[in-house]
């Protein structure tokens, strides 16, 4: 049966539900960086966003739509950790009971961010189990609804607001960044982006490692590989979604990958020269945007820094590094 994929219209209803619940997040600029890129670059700061990544959005838009007899029953998600926390928030708001399959190297903060927001954390192997086919069989054994992270109407039409708000507040842009791991978040932003800025350039930015979106769009289908070993967590994906990926491939204009050390090295300017902490999937913009400085000279350039969440310590050894 073909799918129906949400469109604008649909991020728009995402960002009146959203409305009171998800924060407004703060467009950040820094005269360093401009210098250094040669061009002017706006940052869409979902680091401070609830729960420290854009993932809340998504969460709280599917969850908030729940009929009666699924609110009663709850919810059930799989998550490297931030679209668990997102879950675990917007299920806490709405007053219904979340469990979620982790894998059992998440970062700690976001385990124990999850279970601080009241939900049950199942743990399993990234490696060697697959978190989809545990899901599953929770949401069967308890009558849960699962939410996938980023292969659903309303996730995506959630993550599609943060574009929404970032072009009502600094206007169109000549070129957008924006971190890749499902898709979910860039293709929201694409469609936001082609009703509000039709002329922007929408760059997907992946780490190296797990670069299978870069070759799904180049091939026309979707490339599925091996859980990628990077430090950008958030975007160790194996594949993009049926909804994510035609969304992605009609209206992206490229996709393009950075190195872990390049990462490290936008963690680093953040925290140094904008005193924010990032985590390393949140780097993977402004990376891209160092990398392919030449061709953005005099432009004006967005950044999705979309979020912020990480161990300390681990933050620290990457900030000595
Ligand atoms: C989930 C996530 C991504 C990737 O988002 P997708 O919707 O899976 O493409 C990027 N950065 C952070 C911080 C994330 O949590």
């Amino acid at each position: 049966m073909p799918i129906t994929l949400p469109t604008y219209k649909d991020v728009v209803a995402a960002s009146q539900r959203l409305e009171g619940a998800a924060n407004v997040t703060p467009v950040l600029t820094s005269r360093t960086i401009n210098r250094e890129v040669g061009a002017e670059l706006f940052f869409k700061c979902e680091n401070y966003q609830r729960t420290g990544s854009f993932k809340f959005r998504g969460a709280y838009n599917a969850l908030s739509q729940f009929d009666a007899a699924q609110r009663k029953a709850g919810v059930v998600a799989f998550s490297s950790g931030n679209h668990a926390q997102g879950i675990a928030l917007a299920a806490s708001i709405l007053g219904m009971p979340a469990a979620i399959v982790m894998p059992t190297d998440a970062p700690a903060a976001k385990v124990a961010a999850t279970r601080g927001y009241g939900a049950e954390v199942i743990l399993y192997d990234r490696y060697t189990e697959d978190r989809a086919e545990i899901g599953r069989a929770l949401a069967v054994e308890r009558g849960m609804t699962l939410i996938p992270p980023y292969d659903h109407p309303d996730i995506l039409s959630g993550q599609g607001t943060a574009a929404k708000e970032l072009f009502e507040e600094v206007g169109a842009l000549d070129a957008l960044f924006v971190g890749l791991g499902g898709g979910g978040m860039l293709s929201g932003t694409t469609l936001s982006t082609r009703a509000l800025a039709p002329d922007c350039m929408l760059v997907g930015v992946e780490p190296q490692a797990g670069n299978d979106g870069q070759r799904s769009f180049e091939s026309g289908a979707i490339v599925r590989i091996d859980t990628p070993e990077t430090i950008a967590d958030g975007a160790q994906t194996q594949f993009l979604g049926n909804y994510t990926f035609p969304i992605i491939l009609e209206g992206v204009n490229r996709i393009v990958t950075v190195t872990d050390d390049e990462l490290v090295a936008a963690m680093k300017f953040f925290a140094q020269r904008m005193k924010m902490v990032v985590e390393p999937t949140g780097c993977l913009g402004l990376a891209a945007v160092r990398k392919l400085k030449d061709e953005l000279q005099g432009k004006r350039v967005g950044v999705i820094i979309t979020g912020g969440n990480i161990d300390i310590d681990k933050l620290g050894r990457f900030l000595h590094s």
